[in-house]
């Protein structure tokens, strides 16, 4: 058996104070391998260093989301207008501002006139 195939085995279990998870022949192999030992030590110890990372609590800076939402977003681009559109849309919004302005006078002056109908 390689240390190459012992060590596939070494990850699975890393927590295992026996050897008997493992297969016959990694057994054999970890008993005269010194390399694959200090392989085993080292799953150990990675694995209890994350297991206590479990558990602790890390709070993020109060600028990651921000930092994280620019990142992600795509950025703006800024098209300018040419002044024939331009005038296009000046003249839009002040013909809907005019057709608003006639409509409330319209309702307006029909709210007075039901008014003195009312009245008189
Ligand atoms: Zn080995």
């Amino acid at each position: 058996m390689q240390c190459d195939d012992v060590v596939l085995h070494l990850a699975q279990a890393p927590d295992e104070e026996s050897n008997d998870y493992l297969p016959l022949p990694v057994r054999h192999h970890l008993v005269t391998c010194l390399s694959c030992q200090a392989e085993r030590v080292q799953y150990r110890r990675l694995h209890r260093e994350l297991r206590g990372m479990r558990l602790e609590v890390i709070e993020p800076d109060e600028r990651l989301l921000p930092d994280i939402l620019d990142s992600v977003r795509p950025s703006a681009t800024v098209t300018q207008l040419r002044p024939s559109r331009r005038k296009a849309y000046v003249s839009g919004i002040a013909a809907a501002a005019t057709a608003g302005a006639a409509g409330a006078l319209v309702l307006v002056s029909k709210l007075s006139a039901k008014g003195q109908r009312l009245a008189g």
